[in-house]
């Protein structure tokens, strides 16, 4: 496959109160795109260094030189991924890392003024490149699911009705896809905004409802952008249709299997499923591009996740993951994994 290539992001953020109430050390350092931890067990020889096309320093304060504010975490992956869109490519940016590490952050962010993340970022850039459009032969459509994948199984966030779960059905040409979910036009940044706000909620709703928490189930938000190109001699439209997959993932910290039973037990065997095979999938991916790859299998079925990102992760397609990262020594073997997961996905 020609061309498919995986950008990775690492992201570590502030001190959460916890950490800083429990006296909490930074075991990370950032030097340009180099990453390095250190094991508070063994400080002078137990370091170890990543190299990422990004390594974000977002731990300190705005006034620091060195800080990562959330305009340049949108500039550098954000904006590349939507230019690409605008190429005809399906795209795919996911954030990776344990609950509490800075995942929604970096993808929704907040509200407040220079807080948003990734998702909101993006979409008011699409609404702002596609309204300076002047060519008369060229219009644009945009529609936006919002699914979220718990257990294997997938829900509408942007249809509070749909109580139950959907099908995950195959479409001989265009592939996977979820049987009856909304699919809704939007016409402005501002329509996009309220749907983001209402499927947050429908998120956090139906995890209350189901005594879970949703840091547990993978949340996709999709945009399909269509480009129509009206030819003036024969009046033939022709389309480009980018689908953009920005997806905030599941915790990836392993359930503690000691005390997990039932669906506990069951949720973390799944949620690890999915995270496993995503990560093989990228890297076999990241393999075939860099051509160490003979083999052209890739294991997209093996999960529900995968299964469904398939027509954004491979073929033709770009994807950038952003591992989010804790500063604080007491995260040490949490944070440390998930830098060995993002550098395999290089
Ligand atoms: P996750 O989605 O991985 O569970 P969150 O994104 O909810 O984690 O982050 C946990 C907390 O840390 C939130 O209060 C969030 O605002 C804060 N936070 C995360 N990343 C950053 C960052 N880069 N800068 C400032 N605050 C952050």
């Amino acid at each position: 496959m020609a061309g498919a290539s995986v950008k990775v992001a690492v992201r570590v953020r502030p001190f959460n109160s916890r950490e800083t109430g429990r006296n909490a050390k930074c075991v990370i350092q950032m030097q340009g795109n180099t990453t390095c931890i250190s094991n508070p067990k063994q400080p002078k020889d137990g370091a170890k260094n990543f190299t990422f096309d990004y390594s974000y320093w977002s731990h300190t304060t705005a006034d620091d030189p060195s800080f990562a504010c959330q305009r340049q975490v949108y500039k550098d992956i954000g904006e590349e991924m939507l230019l690409h869109a605008f190429e005809g490519y399906n795209v795919c940016i996911f954030a990776y890392g344990q609950t509490g590490a800075g995942k929604s952050y970096t993808m929704m962010g907040k509200q407040e003024p220079g807080q948003e993340g990734i998702i909101p970022q993006l979409c008011e850039d699409l609404f702002q490149r596609t309204g300076e459009n002047t060519d008369p032969d060229l219009t644009y459509s945009v529609e936006v699911s919002y699914m979220e994948i718990y257990c294997e199984r997938v829900r509408d966030l942007l249809n509070p009705k749909s109580q139950g779960t959907l099908r995950v059905r195959e479409h001989p040409i265009l592939g996977p896809y979820v049987e009856d979910l909304s699919k809704l036009a939007v016409t402005g940044f501002c329509d996009i905004r309220d749907l983001m706000d209402a499927g947050n909620k429908a998120r956090t709703v139906a995890a209350t409802n189901m005594n879970e928490t949703s840091s547990r189930s993978h949340a996709v938000f999709t945009i399909v952008f269509t480009q129509k190109r009206r030819d003036q001699m024969t009046s033939l439209d022709t389309e480009k249709v980018s689908k953009i997959s920005l997806v905030d993932l599941a915790g990836s910290e392993r359930a503690d299997s000691s005390g997990a039973k039932g669906m506990r037990l069951k949720e973390g065997a799944n949620i690890n499923k999915s995270l496993t095979t995503l990560g093989k999938v990228i890297s076999a991916l990241a393999e075939m591009s860099n051509k160490k790859r003979k083999s052209d299998f890739i294991p997209y079925r093996d999960s529900v996740l995968t299964w469904l990102l398939k027509e954004n992760l491979g073929g033709n397609s770009r994807t950038a993951m952003i591992a989010a990262l804790s500063p604080a020594d007491i995260n040490y073997e949490e944070t440390l994994s998930t830098l060995r997961y993002a550098d395999r996905a290089k």
